[in-house]
């Protein structure tokens, strides 16, 4: 595939999704995600020796939301390495990402770092283990997009923690097992903030180039994780990134990729490229409608997949 190719097929795709334009369902829980426009697609690649490819609103920010647990994981793995999985087990779950069910019988182990339980889980871990976590978590994602302009939506995370009952309960729950050190406060309040980073689909597809390129980050020329790190962060992401779909995803995507509902997808082409596609309607498992389908046509049209 060459560069022109590559810009070929973005525009190809920039073009069947806008006719498209008014499918799914914007997250409306809180109002700052409910108030976006439908009519919004981006795409971005970024591959390991710095280039860019993009079409559509690929430099309008977002919310990341859910796809912020791809990195708080790999925080929480630098931090204590194989001890994590101690805490947080890495089965598909097969459930809601909110769900409370499974914490039961399974003593107050997340099924996965994905589900919100499991990513209250990197957010005690990053608490414990790091000075200023919101400092570390800022600067790591700065680093890896390369932007330094990378920030929180206040305004989000306050909606966040007025309207997160749901989570209030996970993360009390798990601390009745003892799988929690922190405050469930300071927890939640760290899970929120990392929910409400914006971005746009170039700063996240440079952000999770390093999982395309064995750990190593092109922007910051650093190596986040180790090459069986970053593997084993591809092979959660394919089993129990996008919620209850991860197996429909795996089956017409073929791509490890993370979702988030404010309609951000990041996905992995290992030792190829990092890709993220952006756009607000959502499907009924939360996963942006429009951002799948552009991939399921990416990975068709350039014969690119894991299997
Ligand atoms: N802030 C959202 C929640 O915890 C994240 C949802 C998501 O993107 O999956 O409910």
């Amino acid at each position: 595939l060459g560069r022109h190719d590559l810009d070929d097929i973005l525009g190809t795709i920039d073009e069947e999704v806008r006719q498209r334009f008014g499918e799914g369902k914007v997250a409306d829980y809180i109002p700052s995600l409910a108030d976006v426009p439908r009519d919004r697609f981006g795409i971005a690649l970024a591959l390991p020796d710095g280039a860019v490819h993009e079409a559509g609103h690929s430099r309008e920010r977002f919310s990341i939301q859910s796809v912020s647990k791809v990195y708080t994981l790999t925080l929480a793995l630098e931090a204590i390495g194989e001890e994590l999985w101690k805490r947080v087990d890495r089965e598909p779950s097969g459930d809601p990402f909110n769900s409370l069910v499974q914490l039961e019988y399974e003593k107050g182990i997340p099924r996965n770092p994905f589900m919100n339980a499991g990513a209250l889980i990197s957010a005690d871990v990053i608490l414990s283990n790091f000075e200023d976590a919101e400092a570390t978590l800022l600067a790591f994602m700065r680093a890896r997009s390369g932007n330094p302009d990378v920030g929180t939506d206040e305004v989000v995370a306050r909606s966040e923690r007025e309207s997160g009952y749901r989570n209030v309960a996970v993360a009390n729950f798990i601390r009745s097992f003892g799988n929690m050190d922190n405050d469930v406060q300071d927890v939640l309040d760290f899970y929120y903030l990392q929910c409400s980073l914006r971005m746009d689909c170039v700063d996240l597809a440079r952000s999770v180039r390093y999982l395309a390129d064995a750990g190593h980050c092109a922007s910051s020329d650093v190596q986040v994780t180790t090459a069986e790190g970053a593997t084993r962060i591809n092979s959660l992401m394919m089993t129990a990134g996008t919620y209850d779909a991860a197996g429909d995803f795996a089956f017409y995507v073929g791509l490890p990729a993370k979702s988030g509902v404010g309609g951000g997808i990041v996905a992995v082409v290992p030792h190829v490229m990092g890709l993220s596609v952006w756009s607000p309607g959502l499907d009924e498992k939360g996963n942006s409608l429009l951002g799948r389908y552009a991939l399921h046509r990416f990975t068709r049209m350039t014969g690119l997949s894991v299997f």
